[in-house]
């Protein structure tokens, strides 16, 4: 083992892989089970960092982890779920297609600030394929009062996948990479009917979340606490955190 994978491992936590499913052609569904998981102190919107280049000897230190966030968690078996879209084609997406149930994997918890907020009565999903189980598990634990109104975009729409749960609270749409103008037309539908205390969950491609945030400080006035965004990669780099 190489010194940065000792390093890596020394200050992760070590998991098994206890289930693994496709949820759609270029999504999986992964499983982790560790007993450390039962003590974690969980807010939804944590993520974890994941050793997804430990054991590769050849691989740079950019390309030992990767970010994902935690969509599911239950602490009386000790588990964690997770969504992981493949279009990036780099060392996570290879690691999820040929990872295997009874595989250790290291991971160490994050947490963050794009985290579940109650503080607004009406609230406005935004995301592509790699933000869906992020925005899932934010919008399962608004509590039951809230409304909510989402729009995930992929190029296509069977890529999108339900909940941990089975539900389809979102709404879906079939558009290009970077879709800017296109989003910007659904919200000027959506916003007039939001009433009371609005919030926009903004997350996934880097261009979009910087665009957005511009659109909804400077043409919409909405003050930066009503504004959570968290950009999930970017073209021109590997990783993100
Ligand atoms: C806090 C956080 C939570 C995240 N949670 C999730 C999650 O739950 N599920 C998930 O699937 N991803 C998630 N991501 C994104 C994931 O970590 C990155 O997409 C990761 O870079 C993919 O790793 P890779 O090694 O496959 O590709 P990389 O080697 O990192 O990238 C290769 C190329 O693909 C591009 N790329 C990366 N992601 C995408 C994408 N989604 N679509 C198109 N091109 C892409 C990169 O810009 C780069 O050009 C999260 C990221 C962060 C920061």
């Amino acid at each position: 083992m190489g010194i940065i994978d000792s390093i890596v491992k020394k200050f992760a936590e070590q998991g098994t892989i206890e289930y693994k499913s496709k949820l759609s052609e270029t999504v999986y569904h992964i499983r982790i089970q560790s007993n450390s998981i039962k003590k974690a102190d969980f807010v939804p919107g944590y993520f974890v960092r994941l050793g997804v280049g430990l054991g590769v000897s050849d691989s740079s230190i950019k390309d030992k982890v990767r970010s994902y966030s935690v969509w599911d968690i239950n602490k009386e078996s000790g588990t964690i779920d997770l969504a992981i879209a493949t279009h990036s084609n780099g060392v996570g997406a290879d690691w999820v297609k040929k990872c295997e149930i009874g595989n250790e994997v290291s991971f160490v918890w994050k947490k963050g600030n794009f985290l579940v907020d109650n503080n607004a009565d009406y609230y406005l999903m935004i995301g592509d394929l790699s933000a869906l189980s992020h925005l899932y598990i934010i919008n399962r634990h608004l509590s039951k009062d809230k409304k909510v109104e989402s729009i995930l975009y992929n190029k296509k729409l069977n890529e999108h996948f339900n909940d941990i749960d089975k539900n389809k609270p979102f709404h879906f749409y079939e558009m290009a990479e970077n879709p800017f103008e296109e989003i910007v037309t659904k919200i000027k539908e959506i916003i007039p009917n939001m009433t009371g205390r609005k919030m926009v969950y903004i997350s996934g491609d880097s261009r979009i979340c910087v665009s957005l945030n511009q659109f909804f400080r400077k043409e919409l006035n909405w003050d930066s606490k009503q504004i959570r965004i968290k950009p999930f990669w970017n073209p021109e780099k590997k990783g993100l955190e």
